[in-house]
């Protein structure tokens, strides 16, 4: 038989991407092209006529390589930033494959039933409650979204408001309170579903980014009318979490609506050592999450789970939203998030879940913790580095003091353009209660020891100071 035009493409996509990531490991972590270099590698007039798909892929990888950022690599620390797996790769390209639209049972029955089977199982990882919905979105800044879009349907029903048909038109207030280090996306989402920075309250936070929690208690002692909360686990600079058990004891007993943001720190549910850390999660009312952070699988993944299915639905079904559904109903993906047509990023969810299992996930957690501590203990032994932080899950602030009569804020800038300059690791900088800072999130399935100690390495020769002996 003839091979198709489907086994020498594939073939060679196969050949071309296993090369690079088996040199993935080994490859600098910097892109030394500027913007308009990598313009002219890309850019061509728009073609007129056809190419042959063979040229097409050749070009497409070699024009785009220099410019590829190695942040699916062991030695990325920018952000907070996984890495494909081999197994959520190779169920990803099935998906791709398969090209299904799970946007409604009808369009793909397998592919919904899936969603139901991931849902199931993020439940019992995270340690939701068994009756809380899950939609599957692009990544947490949009279950964000679609978690903060829920409580109006709820909180107004309390005051006989109907939300869902009058909307925000002449509607009572919702005081939404969130912490002072609320992580950016929390504040872009309010701002899409049109709450209005004006009727955000930001409430103190300690100096590792916790909220004030009597401090919040007595902010909202002061407005009347329906209050949602929004909280941390794992503020994305420190990684620190909110005393969650009490700020839910206060959301239960004042009605309020509680939302947790634990893009990354949701996942410390499945550990042993570190559960402690997020201890109280399963009483909030929403939870958003990564999965393409600290699960590992490829971008993009965002998992949104809600309590109260119903005013989940009523926020983004285009159908008859009250209705109850029972757990074997058919699923309609495009009732628990914004999209209609949607790809079935829920394929490299499933297949890294199976691989894995939950001691698996847990393994990652655990190791990536183990290894935060391990970076950290390099700056505790250097002269003039502070580490800012209490390292409670997997991110590291360091500062550097600087040179006689350099400015601090700047010295530390200088080292970051170094280290991401030496290209041995990635990381970026922050501002810290006004202090800038490097940020340095251990996020990769990969990362070894030895990646830890040739990154800190690196670091510390940046900032100019000595090397620990080996
Ligand atoms: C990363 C992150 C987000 C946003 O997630 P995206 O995947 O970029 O959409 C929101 N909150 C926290 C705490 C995060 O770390």
């Amino acid at each position: 038989m003839k091979p198709s035009r489907y086994e020498f493409l594939l073939g060679r996509a196969r050949a071309l991407a296993t090369m690079y990531l088996n040199g993935l490991t080994r490859r600098q972590t910097t892109v030394r092209l500027s913007r308009d270099e990598l313009w002219e590698r890309l850019y061509f007039p728009l073609p007129e006529e056809p190419t042959d798909d063979g040229t097409v892929l050749e070009h497409l990888v070699q024009a785009v390589d220099p410019g590829l950022m190695a942040s699916a690599g062991p030695r990325y620390f920018g952000f907070v930033t996984g890495g494909a797996q081999p197994i959520g790769i190779a169920a990803d390209w099935m998906a791709t494959a398969w090209d299904q639209n799970v946007g409604l049972y009808a369009q793909s029955p397998a592919m919904a039933v899936m969603e139901d089977v991931v849902a199931q199982w993020v439940r019992e990882l995270l340690g939701l409650p068994q009756n809380a919905s899950i939609g599957f979105t692009t990544g947490c800044h949009m279950a964000n979204m679609v978690a903060l879009a829920a409580p109006p349907n709820a909180l107004f029903k309390q005051i006989g408001w109907n939300f869902e048909q009058y909307g925000w038109q002449a509607a009572a207030r919702i005081c939404v309170y969130v912490p002072e280090d609320v992580h950016v996306s929390i504040i872009g989402a309010l701002r899409i579903l049109g709450m209005g920075d004006e009727r955000v309250m930001r409430i103190p936070c300690d100096y590792q980014g916790r909220m004030d929690v009597d401090a919040l208690i007595a902010r909202m002692k002061e407005n009347i009318g329906p209050a949602l909360i929004v909280a941390q686990a794992g503020n994305v600079n420190t990684g620190c979490v909110d005393d969650l058990e009490r700020i839910a004891m206060h959301a239960l007993n004042t009605k309020s609506w509680l939302h947790v943001d634990g893009a990354f720190g949701l996942w410390a549910m499945t550990s042993s050592t570190r559960s402690r850390a997020v201890r109280g999660v399963p009483l909030a009312s929403s939870w958003a999450t990564d999965a393409h952070k600290w699960l590992n699988v490829p971008y993009d993944c965002g998992i949104v789970a809600i309590g109260d299915s119903a005013a989940h639905r009523a926020a983004m079904s285009l159908n008859a939203a009250y209705l109850e559904r029972s757990a074997r109903e058919e699923r309609n993906g495009m009732d628990w998030v914004p999209e209609s047509s949607r790809r079935a990023r829920v394929v490299s969810l499933y297949a890294t879940i199976h691989a894995l299992g939950r001691e698996g996930v847990a393994k990652i957690v655990d190791r990536c913790c183990d290894l935060a501590l391990e970076m950290a203990d390099y700056f505790r032994e250097a002269p003039g580095a502070e580490v800012l932080n209490h390292i409670v899950l997997n991110q590291i602030l360091v500062a550097f003091e600087p040179p006689d009569g350099r400015d601090a804020d700047e010295w530390n800038r200088e080292i970051v353009r170094r280290v991401q300059q030496d290209g041995t690791c990635w990381v970026g900088g922050t501002v810290w209660k006004g202090r800038y800072a490097l940020r340095i999130s251990i996020c990769n399935w990969q990362t070894t020891e030895r990646d830890i100690d040739l990154s800190a390495r690196a670091i510390l020769r940046s900032a100019g100071l000595p090397m620990p002996a080996a």
